[in-house]
């Protein structure tokens, strides 16, 4: 079974988070997820994090801290997340690939078709403290 080491970003901005669509054609198309990808080897978490966020959103973030760490189990493959909590450090996002993107309270973001890994994350954060 194919592992993949994945970084993603818990963004906030005035008590909601930065949602994009996964693009279609993709694995889980159309699920809302935190944005983020693959990380490349010998690359620092945080600097594939911000390298994934600019070129998805174009954006600089700046990373907080660890926010959650979360392994799921695909039908394919298993994904090791690790979940970053973030500010907006330079810029506007965009969704640079075309996918839709948009700012949720936690709540409302449950309400999301959430990609199941994602869930999983945003219960996390929900359960986890106030966020930021
Ligand atoms: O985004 P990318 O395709 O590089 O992600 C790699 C894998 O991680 C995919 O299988 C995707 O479903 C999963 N992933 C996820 N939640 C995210 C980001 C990626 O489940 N927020």
């Amino acid at each position: 079974m194919e592992r993949i080491v994945v970084t993603a970003a818990a963004i906030w901005r005035e008590g909601e988070l930065l949602l994009a669509q996964r693009r279609p054609g993709s694995h889980l198309a159309g699920m809302w997820e935190f944005p983020g990808g693959k990380l490349e080897i010998d690359e620092a978490p945080e600097e594939g994090l911000k390298r994934e966020i600019k070129e998805e959103l174009n954006i600089d973030i700046h990373i907080l801290g660890l926010a959650t760490v979360v392994w799921h189990r695909y039908e394919d493959r298993v994904v090791l997340l690790l979940v970053y909590h973030c500010q907006l450090q330079a810029g506007e996002p965009q969704g640079m690939e075309g996918q839709a993107i948009g700012w949720f309270s936690p709540k409302a973001a449950l309400d999301l078709e959430l990609a199941p890994a994602d869930r999983t994350i945003l219960e996390n954060i929900i359960n986890g403290g106030p966020g930021f």
